[in-house]
């Protein structure tokens, strides 16, 4: 049966890198369709909303989006669309792997890690944010739910266990945050006793980031809270050659959404160099998640042996190729 995705183009380089994207994914033969909506400032000028109803109603019908990066506009008391589509769809998982590519321009070899960061709860909540009208005072608050503990280790352990994954880190800061990442980190001990197949331990975030630094070949699941998981996803992305490689998955039960972790890079929109590859590796999860693994690890390797060659890379990845010689390139390899 084909399966029906809602595709969002997205903001400056978005299209040039969804359609390199919509490319492989036929290349591929992975038996999709497509039902394209607007999102962000491509949806203001087309309908004067940033994230219109029929947007919307494709995702909760198809269940699944790709989605380009969109541009926020700046002031005007804007919040991110990013954050709206995580909320309406409660889209509590965000599932960022970071894995080494031999050619990428990183100091680091042999890593292969995914960070499981709750997208709904801690800091980011908004919920009682306060600033004095002196602006002498500013307070915001964490809330976390056991349900949302639960619900966020749970993924984890079970990813790491459908993955062939060995490990999972709990990462949070309970010494001094005793309340909220407490709560966090004991849950994540109960619900941790459910898997007996799985190893698991335990990291301050503090070490944990100083240890992905020096040996980040100890992890392989990492689960945290919403902003740990903000920092630490971005940090990895860094050991393995920066935000052009990154992907993301944003996971609910009602809907996931894939995408690049990267912006809509404004600066070098229309020039035809944006590195697709991001997105195409948001693309990877997503047919993992729809049960193509075969494909999945297609698209990661063809990825893979282009970037080693080199040659047909974007100038970002230290290549002189464009968008389309680098699509190309990845295309012949699936
Ligand atoms: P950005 O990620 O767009 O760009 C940062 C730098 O990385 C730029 O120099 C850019 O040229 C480069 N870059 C990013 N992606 C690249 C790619 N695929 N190939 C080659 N180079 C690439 O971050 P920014 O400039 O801070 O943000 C620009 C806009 O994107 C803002 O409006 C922001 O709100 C939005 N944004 C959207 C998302 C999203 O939709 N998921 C995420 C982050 C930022």
């Amino acid at each position: 049966m084909t399966q029906q995705i809602t595709v969002i183009r997205g903001d400056g380089i978005g299209p040039e890198i969804m359609d390199a994207t919509l490319r492989m994914l036929d290349a591929i033969g992975a038996g999709l369709t497509y039902d394209f909506q607007l999102a962000g400032m491509a949806a203001q000028e087309e309908t004067g909303e940033l994230l219109p109803q029929d947007t919307l109603d494709s995702i909760e019908k198809n269940r699944i989006a790709l989605k380009a990066p969109l541009t926020t506009p700046v002031g005007g008391g804007f919040k991110s669309l990013n954050v709206a589509l995580r909320k309406h769809f409660d889209l509590y998982a965000n599932v960022r792997p970071a894995i080494s590519f031999k050619g990428s321009n990183s100091r680091y070899e042999n890593i292969d890690l995914i960070t499981v960061r709750e997208n709904t709860e801690g800091a980011y909540l908004g919920e009682g944010a306060w600033t004095a009208p002196d602006d002498s005072r500013a307070e915001s608050k964490m809330v976390v739910t056991r349900k949302g503990c639960e619900r966020i280790v749970r993924f984890a352990f079970d990813l790491a266990r459908r993955a062939g994954r060995k490990k999972v880190t709990v990462v949070h800061k309970a010494n001094i945050l005793k309340d909220v990442t407490g709560m966090f980190l004991r849950v994540a001990h109960e619900v941790a006793e459910e898997y007996d197949d799985i190893e698991s331990n335990d990291l301050i975030v503090d070490n944990a980031c100083m240890q992905l630094v020096m040996r980040p070949e100890q992890f392989d699941v990492i689960v945290t809270t919403n902003l740990f998981g903000d920092i630490i996803s971005d940090l990895c992305a860094g050991l393995v050659g920066g935000l052009g490689l990154a992907p993301g998955a944003n996971i609910g039960e009602k809907a996931a959404m894939f995408e690049a972790v990267h912006g809509s890079a404004p600066d070098i929109a229309g020039k035809g160099i944006a590195n697709p590859c991001a997105l195409m590796l948001g693309a990877a999860q997503m047919l993992e998640h729809l049960d193509d693994h075969d494909r999945a690890g297609r698209v990661r390797r063809a990825i893979a042996e282009v970037i080693e060659a080199g040659d047909r890379t974007t100038p970002d990845l230290g290549g002189s190729g464009t968008t389309e010689s680098f699509t190309d390139a990845i295309c012949e390899r699936l």
